[in-house]
């Protein structure tokens, strides 16, 4: 099937769900990224359990975007479909110490509501921008805290457009480490909270909110921590270390706030993002012997990671 046919064939089912050539920076933490030949944002499960298997058969690569908030997409887009779960997976369902969240929920949101019922476990994940698909693909952590700590099941739909049920001994999963996106799609998330005191809850909310705008240059759009932290040590440290601070290529920049971030000032281009992870991780090489692995996921780049990132 040509371009232009498969485009127009899923522009037809999903009747207003599908946007050609929009650029992906409007939907990326980082503000970058080149346009998707097609978006999609299916409205229920059974547009996108058609979605899947027509990409399948016909041989259309396919990304599944939450929030954005832990990719760089390159400058050139995405060829293929680039599916957003919002519509598809948005509720909340909290039932005693039970909550299911579909994939599309900000994490953000699930946070503020369970802890304001008085559910505790989620609390320290306060402030991570993403989904929580995101969550569930990135073991999304912070202060000690990881995603899977709670998660009971995740409903997921294999790439053959059938739903499967997890468990989390299902899915090989730690440090920055979750469901493999190549496994399928992630539907929903159900977790098992434990009773807490709704005004301590928010007080630690504001609290750890407080300090990741102390320590991190939220000012800026990012996608966050860009190394993952190696073993016994930090990413942040190894590379103020070397003097990397404020380095800065074209509008991109090694924040001088924290090191492990790297800021888009305004109009810096994938290039220039993945040009300061070459250096940091040439510099942090050279002088520790330590290779920084990276936390962002890189989208619609034309060749393997590590190629992209060789030093
Ligand atoms: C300012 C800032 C602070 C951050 N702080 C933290 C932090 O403290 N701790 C932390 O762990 N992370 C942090 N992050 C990174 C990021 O928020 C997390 O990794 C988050 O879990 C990513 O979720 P997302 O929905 O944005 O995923 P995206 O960035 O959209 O996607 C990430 C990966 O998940 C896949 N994916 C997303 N949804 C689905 C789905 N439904 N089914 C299948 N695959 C899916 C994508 O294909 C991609 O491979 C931070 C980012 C920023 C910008």
């Amino acid at each position: 099937m040509s371009r232009t046919d498969w485009v127009r064939e899923i522009e037809a089912r999903l009747a207003g769900g599908a946007k050609r050539d929009e650029p992906l920076a409007r939907y990326t933490a980082y503000r970058i990224g080149g346009p998707a030949r097609l978006l999609a944002t299916p409205k229920d499960q059974e547009q996108l359990g058609w979605l899947v298997k027509f990409c399948r058969t016909e041989g259309i690569e396919l990304f599944v975007l939450g929030r954005g908030s832990n990719v760089l997409v390159s400058d050139a887009g995405f060829a293929g479909v680039v599916v957003r779960m919002e519509s598809s997976a948005g509720d909340i369902v909290i039932e005693e110490d039970q909550v299911v969240a579909g994939a599309g929920v900000e994490l953000h949101a699930l946070v503020e509501r369970t802890c304001a019922r008085g559910l505790a476990g989620l609390e320290r994940l306060v402030g991570i921008p993403g989904s929580v698909g995101g969550a569930a693909v990135m073991n999304a952590g912070a202060f000690g805290a990881e995603f899977f700590d709670h998660l009971v099941a995740l409903e997921i739909m294999t790439p053959y457009g059938e739903t499967r049920l997890l468990g989390p001994d299902d899915v090989p999963h730690g440090y920055r480490t979750g469901f493999d996106p190549r496994s399928g799609i992630v539907l929903s998330a159900s977790l098992r909270l434990v009773a807490g005191d709704p005004r301590e809850l928010q007080a630690e909310i504001s609290e750890l909110l407080r300090k990741r705008w102390e320590k991190q240059p939220l000012e800026y759009p990012s996608c966050g921590s860009v190394f993952k932290r190696p073993p016994g040590d930090y990413a942040g440290r190894l590379i103020e270390a070397c003097g990397l601070k404020g380095l800065q290529k074209g509008r991109a920049k090694v924040s001088e706030k924290h090191a492990n971030f790297i800021i888009n000032l305004g109009g810096a281009t994938a290039e220039d993002v993945l040009w300061l992870m070459r250096e940091i991780r040439r510099r942090v090489s050279e002088k520790f012997g330590i290779l920084l692995e990276p936390e962002v996921r890189l989208v619609g780049f034309d060749r393997p990671v590590e190629e992209l990132l060789a030093v």
